[in-house]
């Protein structure tokens, strides 16, 4: 039977640059459709700030824009980084932005009623799986479980696991809930124009919306649980709408759809960290359901997460695995992606009724 250090589950954005990270052991990155498919596979992969009030969600997704600027760039993978524009969606929001102006900590200009960043810019996919190689092998997982110090992983051993499976469920871990939210990017040719500039940089209000060679590429990701959700040309004329917001489109053909599912934490945040023994950390400290704090969290060890991406995982993903390998070489704080903060409330809300199940 073959080992491993490491086993990834998982070939999109987070599992492949968790994989990445860990370049320098013997792992295996395992994905059942290859490398980038998912919703990696579908992602329009804009890479921009986020403005809103005080937040430190916000901070952190700013940090990892930086981040993965930086990190596409040293490894030769072009970020195409000429800027984004990010115009309100409505007269309230225009309110807001007003508002949000005093919390914007990157480089940034004021035009009209939006906020031009440099720090905008894209990726394309095929160029992430051309420059970022990782030993990968093409199967569908279906069993993971112990066997004695290592993880057996269908029919490999591994010393550590890193889940990446985006929305789908590989394993149920009771107090990690991971929302699908159903999304589309579509490339049109055509004609149109645009009031001042000739879409050098990529706009960003209902939807994100680039110039890529010759074509139009507009994406977004809004549908919350619509799993019967699929590629169409009615949802693709729906984005067609909203792009024509702030490009004046007069005519165009569609030239591809590609949809898919990302993967949306409860919160928000991201979800990465060890996983938590349920059971023995709750018949340990049986008043956790009652709101004391753990004193201490008994892990499943070796058995790690990287999920929960959202609608940037081409940047979280970064900062995410480069916070996982620290967590796991140094114990790091992982902050405010640890899976633990889930623990924490799931166990106050559901962790008694749990406990009478086991
Ligand atoms: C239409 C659309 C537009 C988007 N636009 C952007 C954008 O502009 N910028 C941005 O940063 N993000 C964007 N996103 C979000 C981004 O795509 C996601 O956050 C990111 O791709 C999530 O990566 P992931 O690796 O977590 O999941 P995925 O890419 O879904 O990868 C999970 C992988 O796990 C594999 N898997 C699951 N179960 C198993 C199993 N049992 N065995 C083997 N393999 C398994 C799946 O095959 C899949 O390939 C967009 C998403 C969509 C859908």
């Amino acid at each position: 039977m073959k080992h491993f250090d490491y086993i990834i589950i998982g070939g999109g954005i987070a599992g492949l640059i968790a994989a990445y990270f860990f370049k320098d052991k013997k792992i295996l990155l395992i994905d059942k459709k290859g490398i980038l498919q998912g919703a990696s596979g579908a992602a329009g992969a804009f890479l921009f700030p986020k403005i809103s009030k005080k937040s430190s969600y916000t901070d952190f997704i700013n940090n990892s824009i930086i981040t993965a600027f930086e990190f596409y760039e040293n490894l030769g993978i072009d970020t195409h980084k000429k800027g984004v524009l990010i115009l309100p969606r409505d007269e309230r929001d225009i309110e807001k932005f007003k508002e949000y102006e005093k919390y914007i900590k990157l480089p940034y200009e004021k035009r009209g009623d939006g906020f031009f960043f440099e720090d905008g810019g894209f990726i394309e996919v095929d160029e992430v799986r051309e420059k970022i190689k990782v030993p990968f092998l093409k199967e569908k997982v279906e069993l993971i479980k112990k066997d004695g110090d290592f993880w057996r992983v269908n029919d490999l051993l591994a010393k550590n696991v890193i889940l990446a499976t985006g929305y789908e469920d590989l394993i149920d871990i009771p107090y990690i809930k991971i929302r699908p939210v159903w999304g589309e990017r579509i490339e049109i040719s055509g004609e149109w124009r645009v009031e001042s500039e000739e879409l050098n940089f990529f706009y960003h209000k209902n939807c994100s919306v680039a110039k890529v060679k010759e074509r139009l590429r507009i994406g977004a990701t809004h549908k919350r649980n619509c799993l019967e959700c699929r590629e169409n040309e009615e949802e693709a004329i729906e984005l067609i709408q909203k792009a024509k917001e702030v490009v004046d489109i007069k005519s165009y053909r569609i030239e591809d759809i590609k949809g898919g599912f990302r993967a949306a934490s409860v919160d928000y945040f991201p979800i990465v960290g060890e996983i938590i023994d349920v059971n023995k950390t709750l018949n340990l400290q049986p008043k956790i359901v009652k709101g004391e704090i753990p004193k201490y969290l008994e892990y499943k060890k070796g058995f790690y997460i990287i999920n929960g991406m959202g609608g940037r995982g081409f940047s979280n993903a970064v900062m995410c695995a480069k916070m996982l390998k620290n967590y796991i070489e140094n114990r790091s704080n992982l902050g405010k992606i640890d899976t633990k903060r889930l623990f924490i409330k799931w166990a106050r809300k559901e962790g008694e009724k749990f406990l009478k199940t086991i």
